[in-house]
C-alpha cells in the first residue's frame, strides 16, 4: 500500500488533531503517501483531498477541534453518493482509508467498505466513550475534565446559596461523562441512561441528605436519560419538593472544544499510529482500541451492534459516597 487517506467525521472531539498527525507522521515513516480529505464524507464524494507532509500537522497536538473539519453527510447514505465517493478516490489512487469517527461514522465505512473493498481502518474519535472495542474513545478525558471543571464552579455557587442543581452533560445514549464527572465532581446523584432512576428516588436520594444536614447538592443527569432531560427532571421535582432554590446548567458545546487533556493527546497518537500500522499490515474494515492497554482491533460490525457496558460498580460508588 502507498497511498493512503484520513478524514474526521460526525461530532468532533479534542483529540483528533493528535491522532491525524499520528497517522501522517507514521505513513512518512512508512514511506507511504497520505493524502487529508476534509469535511468528512462530504469532502471524499467532492474530492476535496490535499496531500499532507510532516510539517502539515505540525503544532496541532495540543489544538482541540479537527484540522480536517468534519461534517455530517447526507448524501454519503445514498448509493448514489458513495459510489461518487468511490470515483474521487479511485482517481486519487487511495489505496486504503483512515475514518476518525464514531459510530456513525463506522456504519458508513462498514457499507463502504462492503460495496467497494477499500480496506478502512477506524479510530475511535467521540466524547461520549460508547464504542465497544476500546476502553476509552479520543476526546473523552478532555469532555470529563471539562464538565467537571463546570461542576466544580457550580458547586461553589451551589454552596453558597443551599441551592440544587440539576447539571446535564452530554451523552444521548450513555452515561460515560457523567458518571466519572459526577463521581469526580463529587454529585448525590448521577442519572444515565443505562440505569433507570425514577423521581422518587431522586427526591429521596435528596431528602436523605436534606435529614444529614447537606445544604447542597448536585445532581448530573447525562441527556439521555429515561427521566428526561435535566430541565424536565427539575420541574418534576420541584412539584414535589417544597424548595425555592432549584437550578438547572445545561453545560452543553463547551464539553465538545478546548486543548486536549495530556491523556487524549497520549491515547489519539497511539491510535493514530496503530490505525496507519495496522492498514498497512492488512487489517480491514476494522475499528483499533486498547483494550487493557493493549492495541486490539475489533470489526466495525461488533463496534457499531455490541454495548460497551457502563461499569455499575461505579453507579453503586456514586450512592455510597454521597452519604
Ligand atoms: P458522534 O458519535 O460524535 O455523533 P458519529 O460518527 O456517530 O459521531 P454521525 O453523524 O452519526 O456521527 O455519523 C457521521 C456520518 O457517517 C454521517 O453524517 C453519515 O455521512 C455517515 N453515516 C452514518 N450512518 C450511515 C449509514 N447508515 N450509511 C452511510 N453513511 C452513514
Amino acid at each position: 500500500m502507498k497511498k493512503v487517506a484520513i478524514f474526521t467525521s460526525g461530532g468532533d472531539a479534542p483529540g483528533m488533531n493528535a491522532c491525524i498527525r499520528a497517522a501522517v507522521r507514521g505513513a512518512i515513516y512508512h514511506n507511504v503517501e497520505i493524502y487529508g480529505i476534509y469535511r468528512g464524507y462530504d469532502g471524499m464524494i467532492e474530492g476535496d483531498f490535499e496531500k499532507l507532509e510532516s510539517r502539515s500537522v505540525s503544532n496541532i497536538i495540543q489544538k482541540g477541534g479537527t484540522i480536517l473539519k468534519s461534517a455530517r453527510s447526507m448524501e454519503f447514505k445514498t448509493p448514489e453518493g458513495r459510489k461518487k465517493a468511490y470515483e474521487q478516490l479511485s482517481k486519487e489512487g487511495i489505496e486504503g482509508i483512515i475514518a476518525i469517527g464514531g459510530d456513525g461514522t463506522f456504519t458508513g465505512a462498514k457499507i463502504f467498505f462492503e460495496e467497494y473493498g477499500i480496506p478502512t481502518v477506524g479510530a475511535p474519535g467521540t466524547i461520549d466513550n460508547d464504542l465497544y472495542g476500546t476502553d476509552y474513545t479520543i476526546g473523552f478525558d478532555t469532555a470529563v475534565n471539562t464538565a467537571l471543571e463546570a461542576i466544580d464552579k457550580i458547586r461553589d455557587t451551589a454552596d453558597s446559596h443551599n441551592r440544587l442543581f440539576f447539571i446535564e452533560v452530554m451523552g444521548r445514549d450513555s452515561g460515560y461523562i457523567a458518571i466519572r464527572s459526577g463521581i469526580g465532581g463529587g454529585a448525590e446523584l448521577v442519572m444515565v441512561p443505562e440505569t433507570e432512576t425514577s423521581i422518587n428516588e431522586v427526591i429521596s436520594t435528596l431528602q436523605e441528605g436534606w435529614n444529614r444536614k447537606k445544604t447542597s447538592s448536585i445532581v448530573v443527569v447525562a441527556e439521555g436519560d429515561e427521566e428526561g432531560n435535566a430541565m424536565e427532571i427539575a420541574e418534576k421535582v420541584k412539584k414535589q419538593v417544597h424548595m425555592k432554590d432549584i437550578k438547572v446548567s445545561i453545560l452543553g458545546h463547551i464539553q465538545r472544544g478546548g486543548t486536549p487533556s495530556a491523556q487524549d493527546r497520549i491515547l489519539a497518537s497511539q491510535l493514530g499510529l496503530a490505525a496507519l500500522e495496522g492498514l498497512l499490515e492488512g487489517q480491514k474494515n476494522v475499528m483499533v482500541g486498547i483494550v487493557n492497554n493493549e492495541i486490539v482491533y475489533t470489526s466495525f460490525e461488533d463496534c457499531i451492534s455490541k454495548t460497551k457496558e457502563l461499569n455499575q460498580n461505579l453507579i453503586r460508588m456514586v450512592k455510597i459516597l454521597s452519604v
